[in-house]
């Protein structure tokens, strides 16, 4: 019998690659967003447009024993979205919803497995305020103090998924992601993170121009490519373990580093002017000694490499508007 899989923000950047892949490894899917992926179509089976804050439509879409269940939903975006305060409560009320009423049907209809997506926004502030020395070891969660709501929605949802395991025996894989990049995610709008936001304003500017990077430019980030990350969640789902774990990569960089790369794969001079904005803790990066461990296994490729494939995807993305544009003003 063929494995039937539900993914849950099927529409969003990790939820649609992780739909083609699934496809790649012959498993029915059925996706579940409040829109089709932006960029492509689905190559979900079956593909459902709904809200899955309404529990009429989560009964609607998580209607039988599936053999796993990847849930991706949450309202979230990149630093200018978490951490400026102003969509706090949409971002707690949203995703708290989601992970409430998936988590409590999929005990119901005896879902085989589920895999959560936490995020590295769990971990406190406190271990993070040095850029070249910050702490992100799975075990350093406690005593919480995560620097956004998102990260607050995210603690408390991981232990949902943990006590519907301990209580009711779901079976249950979290992991935390940190800052996953590729082509095909929002590189404009406000939702982008930061991969994509310096693709864009690099991909936007001439030759000699210049680039704003919020903050100082010093604090420090790691970033997973898409394919590796979903190899993760692969491991993690086929393994026994339930985490939570670390997906994510140890290749730390400091932001304004970061977009002298993004400006070296474009070939063109850029200076950088670093401006207040929203930047969140000071230093992260994942640590991986727990998943090598636990899956014998940790992501390996260069950020330069993921970035080269980024940045093509999304200078086309900007080609492509500039001659929208240009045809709209005509
Ligand atoms: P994304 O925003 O591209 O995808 C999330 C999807 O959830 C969107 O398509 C959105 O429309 C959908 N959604 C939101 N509210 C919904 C609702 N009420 N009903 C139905 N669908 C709804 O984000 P992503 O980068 O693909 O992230 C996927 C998951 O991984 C999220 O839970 C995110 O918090 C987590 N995560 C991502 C990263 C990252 O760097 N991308 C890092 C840490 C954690």
């Amino acid at each position: 019998m063929q494995i039937k899989v539900l993914v849950l923000g099927a529409g969003g950047f990790i939820g649609s690659h992780l739909v083609k892949k699934l496809k790649q490894e012959g498993f029915w899917v059925r996706g579940v967003d409040l829109k089709y992926p932006e960029f492509c179509p689905t190559e979900a089976d079956n593909f459902i447009i709904g809200d899955l804050r309404e529990q009429i439509v989560c009964r609607e879409v998580l209607d039988q024993p599936f053999d796993e269940v990847y849930q991706l939903a949450a309202d979230m975006g990149g630093a200018g979205y978490i951490f400026t305060g102003e969509n706090d409560a949409d971002v707690m009320h949203n995703s708290a919803l989601i992970n409430l009423n998936i988590v409590e049907l999929a005990h119901k209809h005896k879902v085989k497995k589920i895999f959560y997506s936490s995020s590295a926004c769990i971990y406190p502030k406190y271990n993070q305020e040095e850029p070249n020395n910050p702490k992100c070891s799975e075990s350093s969660a406690y005593p919480a103090d995560p620097d956004s709501e998102y990260g607050w929605e995210k603690l408390f949802s991981e232990r949902l998924y943990l006590s519907f395991y301990r209580n009711y025996g779901l079976e249950v894989h979290v992991a935390r992601f940190h800052n996953v990049f590729g082509p095909e995610g929002t590189w404009t709008g406000g939702k982008e993170k930061a991969p994509a936001a310096l693709c864009r304003k690099v991909a936007e500017t001439n030759d000699g121009g210049v680039i704003e990077v919020w903050g100082d430019g010093k604090q420090t980030r790691s970033f997973l490519y898409i394919d590796e990350c979903l190899i993760g969640v692969r491991k993690l789902m086929d393994s026994d373990f339930t985490g939570p774990v670390n997906i994510g990569s140890e290749e730390m960089i400091s932001l304004n580093e970061f977009a002298n790369m993004v400006a070296g794969i474009s070939g063109k001079k850029i200076h950088i002017k670093n401006v207040p904005g929203p930047e969140g803790v000071r230093g992260r990066n994942s640590d991986n000694d727990f998943i090598a461990e636990k899956l014998n296994w940790k992501p390996t490729q260069s950020l330069i490499t993921g970035m080269q494939k980024t940045y093509t995807w999304i200078e086309d993305q900007v080609k492509k508007q500039e001659k929208n544009n240009l045809i709209k003003s005509d």
